[in-house]
């Protein structure tokens, strides 16, 4: 089963994964966007593993209601809502259970994906 710390854990490994790759992402988006994926993403992804250390929330899917909406409200552009929204839907989609199944999950990130 999935805990809190789990989906708080999986968030701290994606920012840390933007931050590795945000040089990357930027410049994959210059060809034909603006050049700022990366540093957006990297704003956004800080910005979540702060909210969740400081409102440390207990249960999936309030990590991932709040991971999303912190990228709603810190990422420009057409990512933060296509991301922020996908990752609120799926922590709703999970309700308020203490812990999930990859099933579960699996579920929740189909409702989101939706
Ligand atoms: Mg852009």
């Amino acid at each position: 089963m999935l805990d809190a710390d789990f989906f708080h854990r999986w968030m701290t490994a994606t920012a840390a994964s933007v931050d590795r790759e945000a040089e990357h992402l930027t410049a994959l988006d210059s060809p034909i966007g603006d050049a700022d994926h990366g540093s957006n993403l990297q704003r956004g992804f800080t910005a979540v593993a702060t909210a969740l250390e400081k409102e440390a929330p207990e249960t999936p899917g309030a990590v991932l209601v709040l991971a999303g909406r912190t990228l709603i409200s810190t990422v420009g552009g057409a990512s933060g809502p296509l991301y922020g929204t996908l990752l609120r839907r799926t922590g709703k989609a999970l309700g308020d259970a203490a812990e999930v199944s990859a099933e579960q999950l699996t579920e929740a990130l189909r409702a989101g994906v939706e």
